[in-house]
């Protein structure tokens, strides 16, 4: 196997698009299609996967893919990093995943990706598009909250496709297929919008629970963190373990303006309780943080807020790329402005590292430090300062609606 671009989601996993399509990960560049055959589109209630699971036709073409040594273009994205010299998510879950990925390799004939088994470990959803929140890298495709803007600002987005998603995760019947899927996974992964604001993510709970299927599952969630219930905690106590990784874009004032509506004082209030929690319910805490022109010149602040909290969590949060808006990416900024940044931070860095290796997650604190002077680097080889007068422009038009100033963060 040495050599070939492996990765262990098409051999455990089965993720959705929030308008249902089935796909490999949530990294990957077009899961409509899983990067195979424009035609192949399968959605997560489709009859034949709720029978053959991980080996539906389509996620077995995926598999034979990469095991004849192709790199599916559903891939491209991790390709894409691997090439600038950055951790990939590929790269990440081979190591977390390492055992269980080569026992099924052992379980797999290799020249037709099929596997001895049916059975599915992970099932990755995307709860469809309801969030409470209107993040500025967002869209309505993933917020509803945002539909209402985006018509205000004449942003061009496909309303056919949002009303997709919604009836999708409305349908009644979906919680049969889900729950279907889910008995044999031992780790559900939400995605959204938010998931703890969605409907049939209780109810999927619920009904876990009831089955008396929660016990051996661990549940992990993309999350914004302002939605924490006594309701959702008395059902996590319930499952083997919880894995949050909340989203934080910024301290304070700017994660308000990032995350709007957010409010500061009842996510700070949250992670309290998270973390009053975290050995009662086994809660493992991580943080991600979208890379983005709003929040580069001040990740140092963002640094500099989680440090008190390096017994309990990864201190560095994981850097998210963004791809889409082509005007809110880092590489909008000016060359000058990325290598002073950059500048500071390796200052920065260089002052803390000790510290940092010595934490009770050093290696993982360094090794997101290392992604994200990957992510400065690759703004300033791919820098696009064409895009940021729409920058500048998207800005102004957005805090004039949203009644905020960007710019006085700036002062
Ligand atoms: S290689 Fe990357 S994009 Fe492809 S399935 Fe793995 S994590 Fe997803």
């Amino acid at each position: 196997m040495e050599g070939k671009f492996l990765c262990p989601f098409p051999w455990m996993q089965i993720s959705t698009e929030p308008e249902g399509s089935v796909r490999a990960c949530c990294y990957g560049d077009s899961g409509k299609t899983l990067g195979l055959d424009v035609n192949s589109t399968f959605k997560i209630s489709d009859a034949q996967l709720l029978e053959k699971k991980i080996n539906h036709p389509e996620l077995v073409k995926l598999r034979k893919s990469m095991l004849s040594g192709e790199i599916p273009n559903f891939c491209n994205g991790c390709k894409r990093r691997e090439d600038v010299g950055e951790n990939s998510p590929r790269r990440i879950f081979l190591d977390h995943y390492e055992k269980e990925f080569e026992i099924l390799l052992g379980k797999t004939n290799l020249n037709s990706g099929e596997l001895a088994v049916d059975d599915i470990s992970l099932l990755e959803l995307t709860l469809g598009n309801t969030c409470n929140l209107k993040c500025r890298s967002c869209s309505p495709y993933f917020s509803s909250t945002l539909e209402k803007e985006f018509e205000q600002l004449g942003i061009d987005f496909s309303k056919e496709n949002v009303q997709e998603i919604q009836a999708f995760w409305k349908q009644g019947k979906l919680i049969d297929s889900l729950i279907l899927l889910s008995r044999e996974v031992r780790e559900l992964k939400f995605l959204g919008g938010e998931p703890l604001v969605t409907p049939i993510h209780n109810q999927l709970l619920s009904i876990l629970i009831e089955k008396n299927l929660s016990s051996n599952m661990s549940l992990t969630y993309n999350t914004n963190l302002t939605l924490i219930s006594d309701d959702i905690l008395s059902k996590w106590s319930k499952f083997k373990s919880i894995k949050l990784d909340i989203s934080i874009d910024g301290v304070g004032e700017l994660n308000e303006y990032l995350r709007f509506p957010m409010k500061w004082e009842k996510f700070e209030k949250n992670l309290e309780k998270i973390f009053n929690e975290k050995d009662d319910l086994n809660i493992e805490v991580s943080f991600n943080t979208v890379f983005q022109a709003y929040n580069i010149p001040f990740i140092i602040d963002l640094l500099e807020y989680l440090k008190p909290l390096s017994k309990k969590c990864p201190i560095v949060p994981y850097f998210i790329y963004l791809d889409y808006p082509y005007y809110l990416k880092g590489d909008v900024l000016k060359v000058s402005v990325l290598e002073e940044i950059k500048q500071r931070l390796s200052l920065y860095y260089s002052n803390n590292e000790e510290f940092y290796k010595n934490t009770l997650y050093g290696e993982k604190n360094l090794s997101n430090f290392s992604l994200l002077f990957s992510l400065l680097d690759l703004s300033i080889l791919e820098n696009r300062t064409e895009n940021y007068f729409d920058f500048i422009m998207f800005t102004k038009k957005l805090d004039k609606l949203r009644k905020q100033n960007y710019f006085r963060f700036l002062k």
